[in-house]
């Protein structure tokens, strides 16, 4: 018995955690594959997401979206991980592959210098955050499923203050609007993409039917601060709750000028990619929205999360369309959010895997070790 309680404690010291009860099957796992002296080996494999709705933003319109699937194999245990590829960010199956080829995880056998790995991870070639993500991501289930606990716990977050996450209604008719808002009956609050010269007949055909809080996003298709301002007011009036990048990513004048003057918080996020642009945005925003695919993954999401609340700035969780793999990445974060925007795994019809869930409205992570998913 002495000895097994040492070799659980040796074992702990060496995964750097304390013991955790339930957790020392799993400690010992990892104690036993260090001794094995097993490498980290990446794998990847592209999929394609298939939407339930057509989706339209003030710039495009889609059907599908390409994701890369990654694992991070250590011994018998598997960290899964994610890329998400919207066109029109500029990765896609081809970048993402070329990135992953180049990043040899077999020259790392501690998992735990997590630091070290994601820096290399970081280096292999500038940009591709959602390559990046996608390792980041796994690499933490990996780590999670070691230690034999959730990332929400690792990190001291309380599993019972994830945010309702709001969900996404694309720009569309009035008849197809009024469907899509009955469909999303269980939420919370809803999300409304603007930027066309439809905007006010979106909110007054949202209205007609519901009188529930919204946000709007304009993905950068506003031109002119005194319309935003003046759009500031007026959806304030109709129960909107804050306003997401307005006007172009570049003008920070223009939205420094908006922030000071509306009557409603003004968010940040094409503007803010990832943790250098958070002092940027300060002054220019009153909050920032933070999505792994933009910011490289879960490392960097915590770095912006400490910044952004230095800075006294409202914090946000995003997503692209993604399967639960990187929602769950993303859930373990969303109790330090204000707002969460974590409808991606809703909005697609061919989920791979299952984790995260919303629960009346609220975002709920799965009490599983890592990011808590299991492959379907
Ligand atoms: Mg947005």
């Amino acid at each position: 018995m002495n000895s097994r309680r040492d070799f659980i404690k040796k074992a702990s010291l060496l995964a750097g955690v304390a013991v955790v009860p339930g957790s020392a099957k799993n400690i010992t796992n990892f104690a036993i594959n260090s001794m094995k002296n097993d490498k980290l080996k990446l794998s990847f494999k592209p999929y394609t997401l298939e939407l339930k709705h057509v989706f339209t933003l003030a710039t495009s319109s889609r059907t599908t979206t390409p994701v890369m699937l990654t694992e991070i194999r250590y011994g018998d245990l598997i960290g899964y991980g994610e890329a998400s590829m919207p066109p029109y960010l500029g990765e896609s199956h081809e970048t993402v592959a070329a990135f992953l080829s180049k990043v040899n995880l077999e020259q790392f056998s501690d998992p735990f210098k997590m630091e070290e790995i994601l820096d290399y991870v970081d280096g292999v070639m500038p940009g591709n955050p959602a390559a990046k993500a996608s390792v980041d991501i796994a690499l933490h289930d990996l780590v999670g499923k070691i230690i034999g606990q959730p990332w929400y716990k690792i990190w001291g977050y309380d599993a019972t203050k994830t945010p309702y996450t709001s969900f996404t209604i694309g720009i569309d008719t009035p008849e197809v609007v009024r469907q899509k808002v009955k469909e999303a009956e269980e939420y919370k609050i809803l999300k409304v993409k603007l930027g066309r010269d439809t905007d006010k007949e979106m909110i007054e055909t949202i209205r007609s039917v519901t009188d529930k809080p919204l946000c709007v996003d304009v993905n950068q298709g506003w031109k002119d601060k005194q319309f935003a301002l003046d759009m500031a007011h007026w959806l304030h009036e109709r129960g909107v709750e804050f306003l997401e990048q307005p006007m172009s990513k570049t003008d920070y004048d223009s939205h420094a000028w908006l922030t000071e003057r509306s009557p409603i918080p003004i968010i940040g996020d094409e503007a803010v990619q990832g943790p250098k642009d958070v002092a940027k945005a300060k002054g220019a925003y009153s909050g920032i929205n933070i999505k792994l695919m933009k910011c490289g993954g879960m490392r960097n999401a915590n770095k912006m999360i400490a910044l952004a609340q230095a800075f006294d700035m409202k914090l946000m969780i995003g997503c692209m369309t993604e399967t639960s793999c990187a929602i769950s990445a993303a859930a373990h974060l969303s109790p330090m959010m204000n707002w969460a925007d974590l409808d991606g795994a809703l909005l697609i019809s061919n989920d791979v895997f299952r984790g995260t869930t919303v629960e009346d409205g609220k975002v709920t992570i799965a009490q599983l070790p890592g990011i808590g998913v299991e492959k379907l």
